[in-house]
């Protein structure tokens, strides 16, 4: 047989499971509350598909409570409690009960907010912090600044070799649930147990985790914990991001951003500093309300919507997409860099390949947006309440059809 002849009856073999796949699923109905076009959009781990409701929503917060109602709104609309109301919404999501996640802020000002916090609960004679050597630029910066703050040293370790990096000197580990670059999905329960073990505290970054798979926040002791709401929540560009603080750590969490929101009597307007009591304490200054607001209208989409049911759609699509991928891609032009093991897979598959920028490039001009992590890393997001199984068939058909185009710069070294 042809190569030719090999790819069209591998394809028609997929497109037939791709359509069996999408009717027996449980969340294909999700898609049509999403503003999507006929592309396949699997950059939804970077920016999140605007859900359709929302506009009107966001509207209605404009011309409505802020236009009509003006300063009434932040009683009458809910303002003020926005933060923490919100956070309740997340919190079933990451397995969190209510009271203990705060929206507000970026995930980069909760990350300074949570390593100082927790390098202070510590207490002294431990005075270092160990940082995922791979982890998102952001969070590392941020943990090198808090640590000269505070006195403490950064340990740099890489996730495996966390449980050997432990020890009496170690106050705070910043840890990633699944790393942006590679999708691979870290052991929560086992690292927060083996962190605790050496008598220090788990910050946990849920960025490329949460609204994706479970993370059993209370379940599996997690002390601290902060995320991004624009990633799998869609909750739009720059939606602000969240604080989990354990309800063990609350009247101990001393807050290195002491803002008057986060004061027990914020319109006392004492010059003295008296923490409010509850996840209130991991606010700074006044929210953001219109992005806070949209994030809330967003979070619609997950009325009804079992985090288990997510996960199992996920695990299924980078497994279809990797079995596509595999079907259509001549042998040696990528190689998969997201685990095979599901224990250990996100929700994104990441495929190493030469020439990744023109390749990428061409992916998107023909309507298949992923994204780019220098220098050959090709993203692919799999959000699952609007992704379906034959957009991965054909996301990996294009794939193929790209290098197609683009010569071999010859064997992946
Ligand atoms: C997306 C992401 C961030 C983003 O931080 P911002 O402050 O929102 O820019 C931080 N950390 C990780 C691990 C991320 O994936």
């Amino acid at each position: 047989m042809s190569e030719t002849t090999t790819t069209t009856t591998a394809a028609y073999g997929l497109r037939a499971r791709a359509a069996r796949l999408d009717a027996a699923d449980p969340l294909a109905a999700r898609r049509d509350l999403f503003a999507l076009d006929d592309g396949v959009y699997l950059d939804g781990n970077s920016l999140g598909a605007l859900p359709v409701h929302v506009p009107a929503r966001v509207q209605d917060v404009l011309t409505r409570q802020w236009g009509e109602l003006r300063i009434r709104s932040w009683d009458e609309s809910g303002w003020w409690t926005a933060p923490e109301r919100i956070g309740d919404r997340i919190a079933p999501l990451v397995g969190a009960a209510a009271g203990r996640i705060v929206v507000g802020d970026s995930t980069s000002v909760n990350v300074f907010k949570a390593v100082v916090a927790a390098a202070r609960i510590a207490g002294e004679g431990r005075d270092e912090i160990l940082v995922d050597a791979t982890t998102f630029p952001t969070d590392g910066y941020i943990a090198a600044s808090a640590a000269r703050l505070t006195g403490h040293r950064i340990v740099p370790v890489a996730p495996a070799d966390v449980p050997s990096a432990l020890g009496p000197r170690t106050a705070v580990a910043l840890l990633n649930h699944v790393d942006y670059r590679s999708g691979r999905l870290h052991d929560l329960p086992g690292l927060t147990a083996a962190v605790h073990a050496a008598g220090a505290l788990a910050v946990w970054d849920l960025c490329h985790s949460a609204g994706a798979l479970p993370v059993g926040l209370d379940e599996h002791g997690v002390d601290l914990a902060v995320g991004c709401t624009y990633k799998y929540l869609n909750g739009g560009p720059g939606a602000p991001a969240y604080l989990y603080v354990a309800e063990r750590h609350q009247a101990a969490f001393d807050s290195p951003l002491p803002g008057w929101n986060s004061h027990a009597d914020p319109f006392g307007m004492t010059p003295g500093y008296t923490p409010a009591d509850g996840s209130v304490r991991g606010r700074v200054g006044t929210p953001d309300i219109v992005s806070m607001l949209t994030l809330e209208a967003a979070l619609d989409v997950w009325d009804g919507v079992e985090v288990a049911a997510v996960r199992a759609k996920s695990l299924a699509l980078t497994d279809f997409f990797l079995e596509c991928v595999e079907a259509y891609v001549p042998a040696g032009r990528v190689t998969s860099v997201t685990p095979a093991a599901h224990a250990e897979r996100g929700s994104q598959v990441a495929l190493r390949c030469d020439a990744a920028e023109p390749v990428m490039r061409r992916l998107i001009e023909r309507g298949v947006v992923g994204d780019l992590r220098r220098p050959d890393v090709l993203r692919f997001g799999f959000t699952p309440l609007y992704v379906g199984f034959a957009d991965a068939e054909r996301a990996a058909r294009v794939l193929a059809e790209v290098l197609g185009e683009i010569p071999s710069p010859g064997p992946l070294a």
